[in-house]
């Protein structure tokens, strides 16, 4: 069987902190995301109301996720064609999550996200279908002054074997990548976007499961966005 029957593995870098996991999401939620939505929580009890809406908006991600493209050394045609699965790809996740989040496809100098395409993509001597290095965090500057940074760098293989990499594999790694961003983690299971990447037999959609994953810690992180609202609203002198 030669390599382009076999799945690829998608390995990724994880950029922010390893955190202990306690959770039925442990599989499919990365467990530095539902550290932000504890955080949040937690900030949130303790009446840190800035913070706690800047914790749980690393995951709702409300601000225009800035993305941009480099196509490396394709020719126009094939730059075309990697263009148009980034932007198919990115559409995926934006209906996936009812227009929630929503990519604006900007220059690298701007960008939050920027998509990388290369022949090869190599991580510990093996060769992945892609990878991803990405960071959320808040900054807090004090006097009830807070935000959310999103930063990510995704790579994504153009070859396989000398061959072109197939458009729809190229497609479900962008979705894998990107479903990284949103907080998924990685999936063992073949079928899931999330999963190793099949080039014979790639995804073109997020499964149920990984879908419901996400929309649960979504909603956990809404639920103290709403709370710190009510918080915040209810506080004295607050404009009514
Ligand atoms: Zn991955």
């Amino acid at each position: 069987m030669g390599l382009a029957t076999r799945p690829l593995l998608c390995l990724c870098l994880l950029g922010a902190l390893t955190l202990p996991a306690a959770s039925e999401w442990r599989t499919k939620i990365q467990r530095s995301a539902l550290e932000h939505v504890k955080s949040a929580q937690r900030d949130l009890a303790e009446g840190l109301v800035p913070r706690a809406l800047a914790h749980a908006r690393t995951i709702l991600l409300p601000r225009d996720i800035r993305i941009a493209i480099d196509a490396g050394p394709a020719d126009p045609i094939a730059a075309e064609a990697l263009r148009r699965a980034a932007i198919s790809a990115a559409d995926q996740w934006e209906r996936a999550l009812g227009r929630e989040v929503r990519f604006f496809w900007t220059d690298p100098s701007s960008a939050e996200v920027r998509v990388t395409f290369a022949p090869s993509v190599r991580l510990g001597g093996a060769e992945v279908a892609g990878k991803a290095v990405w960071r959320r965090g808040i900054l807090d500057w004090g006097h009830g002054q807070a935000d959310y940074t999103l930063s990510a760098t995704i790579h994504v293989r153009t070859e396989l074997d000398g061959r072109a990499f197939p458009e729809p594999a190229i497609r479900q790694t962008l979705l894998h990548e990107l479903g990284h961003v949103l907080g998924l983690d990685d999936s063992p299971v073949l079928g899931h976007v999330m999963g190793p990447v099949d080039p014979s037999r790639p995804v073109s959609e997020p499964a149920l499961s990984e879908l419901e994953s996400l929309l649960a810690l979504r909603d956990a992180a809404r639920q103290v966005e709403a709370a710190s609202f009510l918080s915040l609203h209810d506080r004295p002198g607050a404009v009514r």
